[in-house]
């Protein structure tokens, strides 16, 4: 053999094993991906990735960020889930400095191909205030919102439709569809929240603004005005004192926090804590699910039907 020929040999057989590896790759994806033809999409929070399920259907392979039991505001991410950004079409976020980690994220998945879309864009933002602390770009709390969380879903469906147009029809439709479970769930709270007969409460941290905003509930105060930072004794006394002067007997806490500040207060005010979910747990337990729980607690805890 010659020294060329030993050359090319050599050449052919990486060649070979490039070409084994790259075909080895795309069965991996095709068999991931069952049938290998729907759209990798990944969302930042549980509410984002139920919206995706309802609109993407059939033709969208759901994964999300933030784990359940774990918050936004503290998420690390993992070397697992940069390899699936590296070949996801759409990346979905909240945006108002929720994902204060997705910048750096999705560099570092070098995916030219991938797009994200930040889904409370053109929503009016309660911007960051006394007891916000989020980044200082607002509050991202949005989707707790039911309406805000409608306007979600379609800018979901136009970037599913954007990435995907051949199946812009059942974006469509399936859009259409939860948005109108949206509009029902709205229904439902203005319901309950007319038969209340207290509307003031403390929130762990500002994760219920929009919510009271919409539908006219009284945020007095928040425990954490930076999310995951523990109140200060100071901030804590100055809390109970509000508490007992406007009479606030409510403290909604979250399960990805720690409750203990919530349980000292508890007990100085004699106030309820009522633990409400502002993530959820999809599939098992989707956002319509997740905010209807929320919205028996939240009734028993405001002492619904008793009269002022
Ligand atoms: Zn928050």
């Amino acid at each position: 053999m010659t020294r060329l020929a030993a050359t090319a040999a050599i050449l052919l057989t990486g060649a070979a094993v490039l070409l084994f590896q790259l075909v080895g790759c795309g069965r991996e994806r095709a068999a991931a991906g069952e049938g290998g033809d729907r759209l990798l999409v990944v969302a930042s929070i549980a509410p984002l990735a139920d919206f995706v399920r309802e609109v993407g259907g059939e033709h969208a392979e759901v994964e999300m960020l933030v784990a359940p039991g774990t918050s936004p505001h503290t998420f690390e991410p993992t070397p697992r889930q940069l390899e699936l950004l590296s070949r996801a079409a759409l990346l979905v976020l909240n945006g108002i400095g929720l994902e204060f980690w997705a910048d750096d994220l999705v560099s570092a998945a070098q995916n030219p191909k991938l797009r994200a879309v930040r889904t409370a864009d053109g929503l009016d933002i309660i911007r960051a205030g006394r007891g916000q602390g989020h980044q200082d770009v607002g509050n991202p709390h949005v989707w707790l919102d039911p309406i805000c969380a409608i306007h979600q879903v379609e800018q979901i469906r136009d970037a599913l439709i954007e990435v995907d147009p051949a199946e812009a029809d059942v974006y469509h439709r399936n859009a259409e569809a939860y948005v109108g479970e949206l509009r029902t769930l709205d229904a439902e709270i203005r319901g309950a929240v007319g038969t209340l007969s207290r509307r003031e409460f403390v929130g762990q941290h500002a994760v219920w603004s929009y919510f009271a905003r919409r539908y006219g509930l009284v945020e007095a105060g928040v425990i954490e005005s930076t999310p995951g930072d523990e109140a200060s004794p100071r901030e804590l006394s100055e809390l109970v004192g509000m508490m007992h002067d406007q009479n606030v007997t409510a403290i909604f806490v979250e399960p990805q926090l720690s409750q203990k500040a919530a349980r000292i207060i508890a007990a100085e005010t004699g106030a309820a804590i009522v633990e409400l979910d502002p993530l959820g747990r999809p599939p098992d337990r989707g956002y319509l699910e997740t905010m209807r729980a929320n919205l028996r607690k939240m009734a028993h805890g405001l002492g619904q039907g008793e009269g002022p």
